[in-house]
């Protein structure tokens, strides 16, 4: 059971093959005997899950069930969730229980799709290791030595190893597509406003955006499908026209025009992830597509961009959390500066706080021109480049990341190698476009991960790109040793 995709699982749950509260106790027995493995989940909801799948084969029975009723999911923990703690992975939050759902939670509940629990992260999002997470790191179901990337490193190891057939993920910088292509799943990074950021805790709401993270892109899509849509209570929300996701699944790709950045394949890049994409780029040749190399001239200053807008975000997201509202609180304060340095102090670890520093440093007024304004102005070029690029193509073709997943504690010494984990991903959320990883293959037995880049609002599109390679690849099938 644990094997078919979302995808099969609906349709299982349609024939009447199992029904949903089998299918949910199927999950919770699994996470309960393989977790201890991973440390995929911070909190397990199976008194919720059942609640909500009893519902789910109620409504089917009634004949009012939708494509994704009654299939189980995971959703990362930054996603507020009524009455069950919402942690961010921070000691900060350690005790909060949300008293209202996100946005995108909400939208998986009017569905009906039980929530067996919600997933490990780095700390409110800070990282690309999952190693910042104050309720330890996760580790990767390939190899249990190495790391799940991050910053949604447990909802991307749930899935590969089967723990659940989909999760909710976000990416701020590469958190969905990182993490997805170190474990070998396909994860989608939508349009920066398709998906409503209300009750999804901020990191840098510029570049937040929540997303699907499943074993195909068929699924992805079923997600997106669900998870996408207008919402008032998030000020940057799109309003667009309800869009069926999967509806160009089965598009040809002749003629299709793909753009190959060239600043993406030069230094840096592993030679085991160097052979894959070029392996994924003679595959869609033989079916038709045409491939442009294209330039994104300054896609080179991401890394340094990013970590001055995004810091500067966090610094002012993060001065919610005071000690006196909700979450952590030191213990005897003297005072009140005692009581929110203290708590403050105690309750985020050091990347966050290191975060919280350098943003606030760039935005103090002798610096902001210096960094803050600047770093936007590159931020536009980046776009540009990117805007030129698709007067030329169609889609772009990348790595995700420039080495398959690194060994635990490899790179929690020096921050600036953990940031270049993701030199890929960044500058699509510096210019908000649609992005996805999918499983191109394996270098020494380790996943590595295509990414796909697409236009503004072009996420149909994208998933039929990727569909087409799944249709004629096995390595989106291909389970962890031990997870089978
Ligand atoms: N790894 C990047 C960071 O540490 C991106 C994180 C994310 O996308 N949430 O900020």
């Amino acid at each position: 059971m644990h094997d078919k995709t979302l995808a099969e699982l609906a349709a299982a749950l349609g024939d009447g093959e199992v029904s949903s509260v089998e299918l949910t106790e199927h999950f919770l027995r699994r996470i309960e005997s393989l977790d201890n493995r991973l440390n995929s989940l911070i909190t397990v909801t199976a008194e919720q899950a059942l609640e909500t799948a009893r519902a789910a084969d109620a409504a089917r029975a009634r004949g009012e069930a939708g494509p994704l009723t009654g299939v189980p999911i995971v959703h990362k923990d930054i996603f507020c969730t009524e009455g069950v703690r919402t942690s961010c992975a921070s000691r900060m939050l350690d005790n909060f229980i949300s008293p209202y759902d996100a946005g995108v939670v909400e939208r998986f509940k009017a569905v009906g799709c039980p929530v067996l629990g919600k997933t490990n992260m780095d700390e409110f999002a800070m990282g690309s290791s999952n190693e910042t997470s104050d309720y330890g790191p996760v580790n990767n179901p390939w190899d249990t030595q190495r790391v799940p990337g991050g910053s949604s490193g447990g909802s991307a190891a749930a899935v590969a190893a089967r723990l659940a057939p989909g999760a909710t993920g976000t990416d701020t910088g590469g958190s969905i597509r990182q993490p997805a292509a170190l474990t070998g799943i396909t994860g989608l990074k939508p349009t920066y406003g398709r998906v409503s950021r209300w009750g999804m805790i901020a990191f840098a709401s510029s570049l937040d955006q929540g997303g699907p993270m499943a074993r195909t892109a068929e699924d992805c899509g079923l997600m997106l499908n669900v998870m996408a849509g207008f919402d008032e209570r998030d000020s940057t929300s799109l309003e667009r026209p309800a869009e069926d996701f999967n509806a160009r699944l089965n598009t040809t790709l002749k003629g299709l025009r793909i753009g190959l950045p060239r600043e993406f394949f030069g230094e840096g890049m592993d030679p085991g992830v160097a052979r894959v994409i070029d392996e994924a780029i003679d595959f869609y040749k033989k079916l038709g597509a045409e491939f442009v190399e294209v330039a994104l001239p300054h896609s080179g200053l991401s890394v340094p961009v990013y970590y001055v807008v995004a810091p500067a975000e966090c610094s002012s997201n993060l001065a919610r959390f005071d000690g006196v509202r909700y979450g952590y609180r030191c213990e005897d304060p003297k005072d009140l500066m005692d009581l929110y340095m203290r708590s403050r102090g105690e309750g985020f670890g050091p990347e966050v706080q290191r975060r919280i520093m350098v943003g606030t440093y760039a935005l103090s007024a002798g610096y902001f021109d210096a960094y803050y304004l600047k770093a936007q102005k590159i931020r536009r070029l980046i776009a540009d480049d990117f805007r030129q690029a698709f007067e030329q193509v169609d889609v772009i073709l990348a790595p995700t990341t420039p080495t398959t997943a690194f060994r635990l504690g490899e790179k929690t010494a020096d921050p600036v190698t953990m940031y270049l984990s993701d030199v890929y991903t960044i500058a699509v959320n510096l210019a908000g476009l649609p992005a996805m990883s999918l499983p191109a293959g394996f270098s020494e037995g380790l996943p590595v991960g295509m990414q796909l880049i697409g236009n503004y609002f072009d996420e149909a599109r994208l998933l039929g790109v990727a569909h087409q390679y799944q249709l004629g690849t096995e390595w989106h099938q291909m389970a962890p040793a031990g997870f089978e």
